[in-house]
């Protein structure tokens, strides 16, 4: 039986929240959730399944878009026609990202903003993560392009930024010369 996550609103304050570590190795119920996540956001980025159960496609999402500030995100990109790798990373840091900059063309979207909001969000082209896996083990994940918008984005959540904070209200959109689209 697919049970549907009860994903907060722009509004709850625990989306403007600095999270807090998380304790590893995680729960069960936080494995069980994590599997949960990774469910409905695959599910929400196949057509068929997304109509089914009324999902609004999203590639990722943070404990605190969940009521719970720690730190721990998920992501499920698809790297190709319908193949997917999900990355969980549990007190994931930046420890390096690239002087090159992109923006989604299309601006970027939130599960917890149920509304269009317009304008780029100016991100690194690369970034490296540092974290742990749900048992606690060290991982490193580079991410480039889509992928590295998407952990920026989700370790975000983790600060209680959202992603509109960072769209420029004076100048909302950027033009090529200025900055690479995606
Ligand atoms: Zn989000």
């Amino acid at each position: 039986m697919f049970k549907k996550l009860n994903i907060l609103d722009e509004k709850d304050s625990h989306l403007r929240k600095i999270s807090k570590d998380a304790k590893l190795p995680l729960s069960k119920e936080y494995k069980k959730l994590i599997n949960q996540i990774i469910d409905e956001l695959t599910y929400s980025q196949i057509e068929e399944y997304a109509e089914k159960y009324d999902l609004r496609p999203g590639m990722g999402l943070a404990f605190p878009q969940l009521g719970i500030n720690e730190r721990i995100i998920v992501i499920v990109y698809e790297y190709d026609d319908g193949k997917f790798e999900n990355y969980v990373v549990v007190n994931p840091k930046i420890v390096s990202y690239s002087d090159e900059m992109i923006a989604a063309e299309a601006g970027e979207g939130c599960l917890s903003v149920n509304r269009e909001v317009e304008g780029h969000v100016k991100r690194h082209a690369r970034v490296t993560v540092e974290g742990y896996d749900v048992d606690g083990n060290k991982i490193k994940v580079r991410a480039r392009e889509d992928l590295s918008i998407a952990f920026q984005h989700e370790i975000d959540h983790l600060e209680g930024i959202l992603f509109f904070d960072r769209i420029d209200k004076k100048k909302p959109f950027y033009t090529e010369q200025e900055i690479r689209l995606i």
